[in-house]
């Protein structure tokens, strides 16, 4: 039997290297042959509180070249270059049939609830997967699925031309939202951001100010850019229940927040000002559609995605080179990439 390296988790704070048969593509699948997959925000979470199924192989952020195709699978050769959508949606239930597909009732998530890509090969559901355009390269298309992540986000928030935009956290997805933004039509967009290296790179993706809410006082600040309103629409790319609290008082009166971060704590929410300001809050997970919109964005040119890698490091230093320098508090790094 061939084998391949994977990283393999096995419980809070525990991913392995370990050797794997490489997979046999089934019916409708394809089997991949990784060349580069991003540490998000999610797998750091899950190794930190222990959130997923012990046994997987994780990592959902990948850019490939198709290795063979199982039995059913048509269009699709080996040699072609894809990404994956890290949601591979059961297409039937009433989330599915009615647009909402990334609250599938019944998902199936490459990395999270089957193994992904954090290996030399993964095998995944051909319909999952798409083409990359000529002209973007591997490792543009690694950042993908946060980039469809940070579009969705956009989406779901509903935000209008001209609407002035506060990002809380720089991190992968609060960085790719500014620029989101910008492209929705924002008129500007202040970012609030603790690490000195993330808010040069929050100017570099097309921020108008960056605040050091460490430093300077958030709401101040804040209530200073938009003559005392607040921001029209806020998005909490922090994970940090702080963050989520400040929102409330962040945004204008009948503004939008949107909550990104993945925050496991409960969270001591101001409901009065929800209640008295009318305020719009809107949840956001993962993304589906964006997919396909990121990476034409990509290919025209309009979408960039290099300046957030940090690293490129071999599978065998996930944890020390990628997961452990990512968790460490005020961490600069934005994404670091495996190439397995
Ligand atoms: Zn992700
Ligand atoms: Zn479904």
């Amino acid at each position: 039997m061939e084998t391949m390296k994977a990283a393999v988790f096995h419980g809070q704070g525990d991913l392995r290297v370990e050797e794997r048969p490489v997979p046999e593509p089934g019916p409708g699948e394809a089997l991949l042959r990784i060349k580069y997959c991003g540490i998000c925000g999610s797998d750091l979470e899950a190794y930190r509180y222990g959130l997923y199924e012990p046994g997987i192989v994780i990592g959902h952020e990948i850019a490939a070249e198709v290795a063979a195709v199982g039995p059913g699978v048509a269009g699709l050769a080996p040699g072609d270059r894809v990404t994956s959508n890290d949601i591979v949606p059961c297409g039937e239930c009433r989330y599915c049939r009615t647009g909402r597909v990334s609250i599938c009732d019944a998902v199936t998530m490459p990395g999270v609830t089957c193994d992904g890509g954090f290996a030399e090969y993964m095998t995944v559901a051909a319909r999952a997967l798409y083409r990359l355009p000529d002209g973007v390269s591997d490792l543009q298309a690694a950042l993908t699925d946060p980039s469809s992540n940070a579009l969705h986000a956009v989406n779901r928030s509903g935000l209008r031309l001209g609407d002035r935009v506060l990002v809380i956290g720089a991190g992968p997805i609060g960085l790719l939202i500014v620029q989101a933004a910008l492209l929705a039509g924002a008129r500007r967009v202040f970012v609030a951001e603790m690490n000195e290296t993330r808010r040069c790179l929050a100017r570099e993706m097309g921020a108008s100010e960056v605040i050091n809410p460490e430093v300077d006082n958030l709401d101040l600040a804040v209530a200073d850019l938009t003559e005392d309103q607040g921001a029209d629409v806020v998005f909490c790319a922090s994970g940090s229940p702080g963050a989520m609290a400040s929102t409330f008082t962040l945004v204008r009166k009948g503004g939008v927040v949107v909550p990104v971060g993945i925050c496991e704590q409960p969270v001591a929410a101001d409901f009065l000002s929800l209640v008295m300001n009318e305020l719009d809050y809107r949840g956001t997970y993962a993304s589906y559609d964006e997919y396909g919109l990121a990476l034409d964005l990509m290919a025209q040119g309009r979408w960039r995605t290099e300046p957030l890698v940090s690293a490129v490091i071999p599978l065998e230093q996930i944890v020390a080179e990628g997961f452990e320098v990512l968790l460490q508090p005020g961490a600069a790094a934005a994404k670091i990439l495996v190439r397995p």
